[in-house]
């Protein structure tokens, strides 16, 4: 006999034939005539009801048929006479595959605390909760790759090992075969990486950025999709060490063009979830955040803010708020900022562009005011900055001139600065962080528990 997917079974019409299910046991009730187990197997947020007759079976077969174990069974498929439920199986046959002792299982009781799951995250996925938001994970990442597709954009893959730091210094992974404890030193007594493996010093990529604009520069248009790593030293609900990003980057795009893409983008997302994740966001609304259909719906149906850094700023001098951090013309927005700008006074996403040169990165495209970058920030209510993105300098002097007063090494990404020697081109990207994506359509409050296995400080285990 097949196995058919709970998701599929739940489905069913065809009373009276037999179906196989297999799956993880979420609760078994009953008397000393009659169980009833709920089976969940992750295919759906719903569980299948077993119904068992004891007599049938009797008790010693039974026994190891408690939450947690793993089992298998063969029965008839019934309509439900309960509430809700469509359908049922009355077992003729239950294999025991692995059973779960009560007394250690874990998840035993519902309501466990999200503090609590993140202890246990080789067992959560086994919950409601982390069984929706994961399922809507891998819904997203194949709606990422069916948008860029759709659109002629190709999947371009970046390296993870790199010798390049986009974003400035002081937040990389460094990768490296020399023995830390006793590593191999030159004459000015500083460890020697030309006897590491690559011959030199190298560490995880914080983004593939600047080997995506050689993408776009040969491609057109290229997305990235993969995982980036910032030692990122704060404890916040909205940063992990380990975290995954999107990175779309087009030749002959400009600034307003990379806005509207990304607006589309966005929305395109969310509509996405609405449609093909509807029961697990339904379930996740229902346990954690009321509002959450009303706000995707919301975010889809209207059009997005669009105004500068330098407006967005004096609209928080005005505010009369009183920010933690306080805020003029030059300071790097902080989330409290954004949400304020987003939640309070457009209530709306924004997009703020045109920020000041010294809080951007060097290879974004400078203004003639001498004093901002073509740079663009989407806000959401809720998460805050969810992408950052940029037109890029194409002048090869201009770049050259930012790179030289930021004093970075040029070495490590003479490859880059090459490009704007030979054909350069204006374009455009941005990087959209996919677990900041996932916060929003789950409506969950901490980037830990929208990622199976969450890497943040003193916080490897597994
Ligand atoms: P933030 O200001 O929130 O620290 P950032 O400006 O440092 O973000 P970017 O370098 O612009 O981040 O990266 C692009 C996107 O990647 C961000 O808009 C965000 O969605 C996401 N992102 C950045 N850092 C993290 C992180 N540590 N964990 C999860 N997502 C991140
Ligand atoms: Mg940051
Ligand atoms: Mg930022
Ligand atoms: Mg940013």
């Amino acid at each position: 006999l097949k196995r058919t997917k709970i998701s599929e079974a739940l489905r069913l019409t065809n009373f009276g034939e037999e179906v196989n299910v297999k799956g993880w046991v979420r609760t078994r009730r009953g008397n000393k005539n009659v169980g009833f187990v709920a089976l969940n197997d992750g295919s759906t947020i719903n569980n299948i009801q077993i119904v068992i007759d004891i007599a049938n079976f009797g008790e010693e077969l039974l026994r190891p048929v408690t939450t947690g174990a793993c089992i298998s069974v063969n029965g008839e498929l019934v309509e439900s006479q309960g509430k809700g439920q469509s359908v049922e199986i009355r077992a003729t046959e239950i294999e025991v595959y692995g059973s779960a002792d009560p007394a250690t299982y874990p998840l035993q009781k519902k309501g466990h605390s999200l503090e609590f799951l993140r202890e246990i995250a080789h067992l959560r996925p086994r919950t409601n909760t982390f069984g929706a938001i994961f399922r809507m994970r891998h819904h997203m990442s194949y709606a990422i790759h069916k948008y860029f597709n759709d659109r002629g954009f190709y999947y371009f893959h970046t390296p993870i090992i790199t010798a390049s730091d986009a974003e400035g210094a002081g937040s990389m992974f460094e990768v490296s075969t020399l023995d830390i404890e006793n590593p191999p030193r030159n004459k000015e007594g500083k460890v020697d990486f030309s006897q590491d493996f690559f011959g030199r010093q190298t560490n995880l990529t914080v983004s593939g950025q600047l080997e995506g604009e050689l993408g776009a520069m040969a491609l057109g248009a290229i997305y990235t999709f993969g995982p980036t790593f910032r030692a990122e030293n704060s404890n916040t609900p909205r940063h992990l060490a380990e975290f995954w990003m999107i990175e779309p980057e087009m030749a002959f795009y400009d600034i307003h063009d990379n806005m509207d893409l990304a607006e589309d983008f966005l929305k395109y997302l969310i509509r996405y979830a609405l449609e093909h994740c509807r029961e697990d966001i339904e379930f996740l609304a229902k346990m954690y955040d009321e509002e959450l259909t009303d706000r995707l719906n919301f975010v889809v149906e209207n059009d997005f803010v669009r105004l500068t850094y330098t407006e967005g700023v004096k609209i928080l001098e005005e505010s009369g708020q009183k920010f933690e951090f306080p805020v003029h013309w030059g300071t790097d927005l902080q989330s409290e900022h954004e949400r304020y700008l987003v939640e309070k006074h457009f209530k709306r996403p924004v997009i703020l562009t045109d920020y000041p040169r010294e809080i951007k990165s060097f290879y974004m495209k400078q203004n003639d005011d001498g004093k901002t970058v073509r740079a663009m920030d989407v806000l959401f209510p809720k998460i805050g900055e969810i992408i950052g993105g940029s037109e890029r300098e194409a002048d090869y002097d201009k770049l050259m001139n930012r790179v030289e007063e930021t004093g970075m090494h040029t070495e490590p990404i003479w490859w880059y600065l090459e490009t704007r020697k030979f054909g350069t081109a204006p374009h455009s990207g941005f990087g959209l962080g996919f677990e900041r994506l996932m916060l929003f359509i789950t409506g969950m409050a901490n980037i830990r528990d929208v990622i199976p296995f969450p890497r943040t400080p003193n916080n490897a285990d597994f």
